[in-house]
């Protein structure tokens, strides 16, 4: 458990992200995280580089309701420090903590606030062998992260989650699988330094849905130069497509010269008003009549505009009104509403 969150044991795919502020601008971190959650993250990260870090994680832990990990680098007393102040989680390299010593404090100070710790090996940062940094093959990431686990389970703590990252697609794609032949821990996911909101996005979403699909990875975090909520966003979008996580789907014509209405804005208005939501509802925005009441009546909901400036709306496979192509965007909204108050009604 990372707080509320299970992780593991069948529990569905949970979502990180990181907070991308100073850990000294806890209002920023704060907004960084509801923008997040509002998105559908399950996990907030912070990076915890000194004191004032650790102090600041009860805050923002209450004011996000969202579980924290406390990231942290080459000081053990931070990590001792962060599992005491209520982190629900550590993210650490017992590589760099100073020796054994120092990660049994780590390891006996996580066990007694019963938080679990994440085993990080990066592709960028491998440990020192013979004064130089061993080569980052996924053989190598495998036997530094078992390594490091076992050392942690032989101090009798199980609480154990394994990331294996690199930025280039292949090898951290090689490492995670060649880690699931060899170990049960659980594993979280990500593309290092996937690189812009595009271009990062669709790396992520090609690295990950390689081991998704083959049942590898308990958590995932696309690492975008990004905002968080769009690192969720992204995340979301790809468990819900892999089916991983039930949540809505918009279904959307790329459109052409037959429609006369705006259905990419239409489809864009449609997607954020439903961001987070965990409905399994199709909903489609669809240009013209050449295949839009075809999509829109597959759908649970859905809308047609017509070239002759009035289109459908579609509920269930059925047509449900007529209205002129301006007034159809709000129907649409409207059912979408109506239909929450109905699943609220009955749950
Ligand atoms: S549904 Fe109509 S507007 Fe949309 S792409 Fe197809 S033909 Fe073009």
């Amino acid at each position: 458990m990372l707080g509320q969150v299970a992780v593991g044991g069948g529990a569905p795919v949970s979502v990180q992200t990181m907070a991308k502020a100073d850990p000294a601008h806890v209002d920023t971190i704060v907004e960084q995280f509801l923008m997040a959650k509002r998105a559908g993250c399950d996990i907030g990260r912070i990076a915890v580089p000194d004191e004032a870090a650790v102090e600041s994680i009860p805050e923002i832990r209450e004011r996000t309701g969202l579980p924290i990990v406390a990231d942290v680098h080459f000081n053990h007393r931070l990590a001792v420090a962060a599992a005491e102040i209520g982190a629900d989680g550590l993210r650490v390299n017992p590589g760099n903590l100073g020796g054994p010593k120092n990660l049994a404090a780590v390891v006996e100070a996580a066990a007694k606030a019963g938080v679990p710790i994440r085993v990080g090996v990066n592709a960028g940062s491998m440990p020192k062998l013979d004064g130089e940094a061993m080569e980052a093959t996924a053989e190598n990431m495998v036997s530094v992260a078992l390594e490091q686990a076992k050392a942690i389970e032989a101090m009798g703590y199980q609480a154990i989650k394994v990331s294996l990252k690199a930025s280039e697609i292949h090898s951290m794609v090689a490492a995670c699988r060649l880690f699931v032949e060899r170990s049960n821990l659980p594993l979280h996911l990500g593309l290092t330094e996937a690189g812009p909101m595009l271009s990062g996005s669709v790396r992520s979403a090609a690295a990950l849905s390689l081991l998704l699909a083959e049942g590898i990875g308990e958590t995932i975090r696309v690492s975008l130069a990004a905002p968080p909520a769009e690192e969720v966003r992204v995340a979301r979008t790809l468990l819900i497509a892999l089916g991983l996580r039930s949540g809505p789907v918009v279904v959307a014509c790329p459109t052409c010269g037959r429609t006369k209405a705006e259905v990419m804005l239409v489809a864009e208005r449609v997607e954020r008003s439903l961001e987070g939501d965990a409905r399994d509802l199709t909903v489609a925005v669809m240009g013209c009549e050449v295949n839009g009441p075809g999509e829109a009546r597959a759908s649970d909901l859905g809308l047609a505009f017509g070239s002759g400036g009035t289109g459908l709306l579609f509920e269930k496979g059925q047509v449900v009104a007529k209205l002129p192509n301006g007034q159809l965007e709000q129907a649409l909204m409207e059912k979408i509403f109506q239909r929450a108050l109905e699943d609220s009604d009955g749950a």
